[in-house]
């Protein structure tokens, strides 16, 4: 397998050899296009390969697990920024409501959602810390990587599915916030490789490194 750097004119829906369809419609992300690219015959020089002709030929697959590597962490601190505004937003918004005559932060079913959330938001950070850290030295990370990304989306999808029901019907409305983080989380789950494949790695790297 070999990547290729591909050139497309700015603003060009059809070049000879790749079409690129509309934008998808979807349910959350909505600051970020997402389309298609649909390569039929198309051409680009040797020169294109990516890292080089001398040196990228027959790279590709090492190339996209390096980056692979790369956007595990990125989706990793995706999930932690999401998980943290949703306890943010919780922690405000119990303050705030009150039910039978007290904030509903003062009854105990909602301090356990908070210290839930919070837990979650911090062991994800420091799981994705390490793993960038790791990155950054140039050392080997899908292990933590993978670690990272499993638990960082989950807490992501924990803690705003908890800060929705702390919000009770107002969550449910697009004028809080929470709304779109709901939406915005499951893409975390998916992207760059769902929770099951996160656990086929960290299961498969497991028994590499550990093998008797
Ligand atoms: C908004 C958005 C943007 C995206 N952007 C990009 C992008 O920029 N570049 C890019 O390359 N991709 C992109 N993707 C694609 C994304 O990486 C894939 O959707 C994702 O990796 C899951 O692959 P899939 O959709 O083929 O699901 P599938 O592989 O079909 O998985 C379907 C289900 O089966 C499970 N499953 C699959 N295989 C196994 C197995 N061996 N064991 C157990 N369970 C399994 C999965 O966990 C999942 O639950 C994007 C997706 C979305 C939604």
């Amino acid at each position: 397998m070999t990547c290729f750097i591909c050139e497309k004119e700015p603003g060009a829906s059809e070049i000879d050899g790749l079409t690129i369809p509309p934008k998808i419609k979807k349910l959350g992300y909505k600051g970020v296009e997402s389309t298609e690219l649909v390569f039929d015959g198309f051409r680009v020089p040797a020169q294109n390969i990516l890292g080089g002709e001398d040196e990228g030929l027959g790279q590709g697959f090492v190339q996209m697990m390096d980056a692979l590597e790369v956007g595990r962490v990125n989706v990793a601190a995706r999930g932690v920024g999401i998980a943290q505004r949703a306890l943010e937003l919780a922690l405000r918004y119990s303050q705030e409501r009150k039910t039978f005559g007290k904030p509903i932060a003062e009854h105990q079913a909602i301090q356990f959602k908070l210290a839930d959330m919070a837990t979650q938001v911090d062991a994800s950070r420091l799981l994705t810390m390490r793993a960038a850290r790791l990155k950054d030295a140039g050392e080997r990370s899908d292990l933590e990587a993978g670690m990272a990304k499993l638990f960082a989306s989950e807490a992501g999808r924990f803690c705003v599915e908890e800060s929705l029901r702390i919000h009770g019907g107002y969550g449910y409305s697009k004028e809080y916030e929470i709304e779109r983080l709901y939406r915005d989380a499951p893409l975390l789950l998916i992207g760059e490789g769902t929770s099951e494949i996160q656990k086929m790695v960290i299961g498969r790297t497991l028994l590499k490194r550990h093998k008797i």
